[in-house]
């Protein structure tokens, strides 16, 4: 019997960002820099008008009050997108659109709301100072200046980042393929007839969405029966299309010879009992020969879930290249005593509460999916940590969604 750490670090011994890649900037979501990306220009590139209004200097309309204006004549009208035709001369405004490059010699923008609008000229109501209603080319980066280092993580704002300083393509560590294998004779795809003994194939969907919340480009293969044939050609059909195999089922008693002489023929799999309730039986290994690593999980849906959580996700993270893999864990108190399975580090389902200084964490009692779902944390119970009375603080490790 293996510790849940022993098992952890046997897992996490082989896991290693993916290669480099080159991907096209929405691809990027999700993944970190590979590179540091640097800014080929200043942002904003150009001085530029920050509000639709007049362009001025700054001295012709010192003396402007809404009761005494200083009419001025506009020379020319530069719309977002365009240059002035000419510099600013003395004693004359330029009818500006928010965005829209300086004019040479203008010194301020004096927004629409302060004048009268006018076209052939306008009368300003108020002075202004220098640089008002002006972004500065390089307010926010200078050239050559580091945009995002390397292993940022890339989402909206990023995103928005990269395209500012023109980069349709950015050097990334790709999402792992994950593919997700589920195994049973009895599972079916939901939505499909049903007769007494199938049951829908629950844990494909949920390893599929969790891998892909954690970071993965997963997909769903099978259900596939406990049979050979169907084993052996669904997974060499999957390994050359993936970076990780999961599966559930076939582990336990029954079937296990199936699945152990499939895998044996593929690669080597060990299949070791870890000290974690729910779900000793633990398969890890590598198949084909790219060493494509696999899992093997329980089929019940609970314990796939809580084996996914501890063992998988942390493999995922670290082949996307996070420094951080594990889910944070959090103390809280308990408000109901729980039970330590013996001899195994208890994951039990939880419901946080209370407020960021007095965290609360209540056990939920409901089984199976429907506790898993109410469960918005698990409760992390230490190795023969037997019974744990309300009051007393604990680990737990919010689930949360990103
Ligand atoms: P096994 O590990 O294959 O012996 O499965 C243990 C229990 O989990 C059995 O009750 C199975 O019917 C159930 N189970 C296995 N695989 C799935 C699945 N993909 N979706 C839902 N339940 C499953
Ligand atoms: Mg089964």
């Amino acid at each position: 019997m293996r510790t849940v750490d022993e098992h952890l670090a046997e897992v996490l011994a082989h896991a290693h960002p993916l290669e480099m890649l080159d991907v096209s900037l929405l691809d990027s979501r999700g993944c970190l820099l590979a590179e540091p990306v640097t800014a080929p220009w200043a942002l904003p590139p150009f001085d530029a008008a920050g509000a639709d209004g007049y362009a001025v200097i700054v001295s012709d309309v010192a003396s402007a009050t809404a009761a005494t204006p200083v009419v001025l004549p506009v020379t020319d009208v530069v719309p977002a997108g365009y240059r002035a035709s000419h510099a600013i001369g003395e004693g004359t405004a330029i009818r500006i659109g928010s965005g829209a490059p300086m004019p040479k010699g203008a010194q301020a923008v004096v927004p629409l709301e302060d004048t009268d609008g006018g076209t052939a000229q306008v009368a300003v109501h108020r002075a202004v100072g220098i640089g008002a209603g002006i972004r500065r080319a390089g307010e926010d980066l200078q050239k050559d200046q580091t945009v995002l280092p390397a292993g940022a993580l890339v989402g909206a704002r990023e995103v928005a980042l990269l395209a500012a300083v023109g980069q349709a393509r950015v050097t990334v560590r790709p999402r792992p393929r994950v593919v997700v294998m589920s195994t049973g004779t009895e599972l079916v795809e939901p939505g499909a007839a049903m007769t007494p003994g199938l049951i829908p194939d629950s844990n494909g969907y949920m390893l599929t969405a969790a891998a892909q919340d954690a970071g993965a480009m997963a997909y769903r293969a099978g259900p596939v029966r406990d049979e050979q044939h169907a084993l052996m050609d669904t997974l060499e059909d999957q390994l050359v299309r993936s970076d990780l195999i999961v599966t559930t089922g076939g582990v336990t008693a029954g079937t296990y010879d199936t699945m152990k002489t499939v895998l044996a023929r593929l690669g080597a799999v060990e299949f070791t009992r870890v000290a974690i309730s729910p779900g000793r039986a633990q398969g890890h290994g590598y198949l084909g020969p790219d060493h494509i690593p696999i899992f093997t999980l329980p089929g019940n849906p609970a314990s796939a879930f809580v084996a996914f959580e501890v063992f998988v996700r942390p493999v995922i993270r670290r082949m996307l290249g996070h420094q951080q893999v594990f889910r944070p864990l959090i103390p809280a108190r308990l408000t109901h005593p729980v039970t330590g399975v013996p001899k195994a580090r208890t994951y039990l389902h939880g419901h946080l509460h209370g407020h960021a200084d007095e965290r609360l964490i209540s056990p939920i009692e409901e089984g199976g999916l429907r506790g898993l779902r109410l469960a918005d944390s698990l409760i992390v119970l230490p190795e023969d940590s037997g019974e744990i009375p309300a009051g007393a603080v604990v680990s737990v490790m919010p689930l949360s969604r990103s």
